[in-house]
């Protein structure tokens, strides 16, 4: 699972996050939603040490990724525990961020054959198990520049899943999409949602595909949840005149 404790995040003066305390259990699937600005990326960015907390702790599993010493000093875990902390999440951005030199085969056996240490014939396997399970099999020969933004998005999901994270980060992954794309990628996702038991965390300003793909969602506001609760307590009857605002506004 994933644990922030107390955290606080600023970008100079503009506190981003705000003595932030959640979980997500393992195997949990969270959405999170809210307004722009709310922070919800950051807290996805956090979690790849892409950015530093000013203060708190972060775990993913039992491990912190930062932590503060006695003293009150925040120190980073070293880069050897990081590396293995790292290789347990996945992450699928809005840009596809494929790596454009290479075959959509190679997008997906790269990691698992580099950072995973898995031989090459393995890691083909695995990969063509997933393009399978992705509706690409007969585009492992392609390069990304070839394929759909809705295909691309799906080998970039594929590629999260070929190093069998235990958690899958997913950064408003529809939203660069056509319209008519967005319905297969979401698809897919539902399906890994109820076929694996990875632990997901999922943002999204699509609250239909927020209510299917979770088990529980937090609405954040100005760094806080304020909010929270299964899909049907948020989208159906929610407690907070904030929440039922930001719901008036997108739905
Ligand atoms: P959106 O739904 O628009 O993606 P969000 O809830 O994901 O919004 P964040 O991207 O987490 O929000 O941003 C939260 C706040 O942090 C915003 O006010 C943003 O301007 C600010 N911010 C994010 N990254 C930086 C940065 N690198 N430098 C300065 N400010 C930043």
């Amino acid at each position: 699972g994933i644990k922030f404790e107390k955290v606080v995040k600023r970008f100079g003066d503009n506190v981003v996050l705000d003595d932030l305390d959640f979980r997500v259990a393992a195997g949990e699937r969270v959405t999170l939603i809210g307004p722009s600005g709310s922070g919800k990326t950051t807290i996805l960015r956090l979690l790849m040490t892409l950015e530093r907390p000013d203060s708190g702790v972060i775990r993913v599993g039992d491990d912190p990724l930062w932590h503060m010493e006695r003293g009150g000093r925040l120190v980073k875990a070293n880069e050897k525990h990081l590396h293995e902390m790292r290789k347990r999440i996945g992450m699928v951005f809005q840009q596809f961020n494929l790596f454009p030199n290479m075959s959509v085969l190679r997008n997906l056996t790269e990691g698992p054959v580099h950072v995973l240490g898995i031989s090459k014939d393995e890691a083909v396997e695995r990969a063509r198990g997933l393009l399978d399970m992705v509706g690409l099999a007969d585009k492992e020969d392609a390069h990304p520049t070839q394929l759909s933004g809705g295909q691309q998005q799906r080998v970039a999901i594929a590629r999260a899943l070929a190093m069998e994270p235990t958690v899958l980060l997913l950064d408003e992954v529809t939203s660069a999409l056509d319209p008519e794309l967005v319905v297969g990628v979401q698809d897919l996702l539902r399906d890994i949602a109820r076929s694996t038991d990875v632990t997901m965390l999922c943002v999204t300003h699509e609250m239909g595909f927020a209510k299917d793909i979770s088990n529980r969602v937090l609405m954040f506001d100005q760094g806080r949840i304020v909010e929270e609760g299964t899909p049907e307590a948020i989208f159906e009857d929610p407690s907070e005149e904030r929440t039922r605002e930001f719901l008036r506004a997108v739905l």
